[in-house]
């Protein structure tokens, strides 16, 4: 298949993970509760409020201490983006060496992530990054939370956005593979020592250790 373009996820593929994410996040969200004068939130709702939270749950979670949904999820998702962006100037968090591998691809790239939009243009400012036709991260919404991959909308919207539908979907969950499925276009699977040993219950069009392995299904 000749792909038009390439489209890239971002935390896990381009951005280094890190192994505090989720004790850093915890304290973000302890912070966004403060901000809302709960000083004291049941540890089990912090825990859910760092990855995967769904509409549902963020409201069942406000509810509890009275908050309204949309201003705390704006200070949760503004913490969250604070501490990524500290980790980011302090050079914790950098980008995978195999990145330099996209200066080669010679056709336009795409950036589709569910981390806070703000987030990738400080990340892209600070870091040496090659230059993508489209960064599209998420609003700092509740709505947003509904539009997450698997949800192909942000996918989509790329798609529109640098105008095809051939393209090629780079990601490192199942979520990423799902997505592109979703959307209509092929999946890559990125294997990093954080992902090695996952199994996926969809099979991925291509399956890479590397960036440098994009070449080869390119050629
Ligand atoms: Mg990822």
């Amino acid at each position: 298949m000749e792909y038009e373009a390439i489209l890239f996820d971002n935390d896990g593929v381009l951005l280094e993970r890190t192994s505090s994410d989720r004790s850093v996040f915890e304290a973000a969200i302890r912070d966004a509760f403060g901000e809302h004068g709960v000083t004291a939130p049941d540890p089990e709702h912090v825990a859910d409020l760092v990855y995967g939270v769904t509409v549902s749950r963020l409201t069942t979670i406000c509810e509890t201490y009275g908050l309204d949904t949309d201003s705390f999820w704006l200070s949760r998702d503004r913490a969250c983006s604070q501490v990524q962006r500290d980790a980011i100037a302090a050079g914790e968090k950098g980008l995978y060496p195999d990145v330099s591998a996209l200066d080669e691809l010679e056709r336009p790239t795409g950036v589709v992530s569910t981390n806070q939009h703000p987030t990738l243009t400080f990340a892209y400012d600070r870091l040496d990054t090659p230059s993508f036709d489209v960064v599209q991260g998420r609003p700092m919404t509740v709505e947003s939370l509904r539009r997450k991959k698997p949800n192909p909308y942000y996918l989509e919207k790329t798609l529109h956005d640098i105008g095809t539908e051939a393209a090629l979907y780079v990601g490192d969950s199942e979520h990423d593979v799902i997505a592109a499925r979703n959307a209509g276009i092929d999946a890559a699977f990125l294997r990093r020592d954080h992902n090695d040993d996952v199994s996926l219950s969809v099979t991925p069009d291509h399956e890479l250790s590397s960036l440098y392995g994009l070449s080869a299904i390119l050629e």
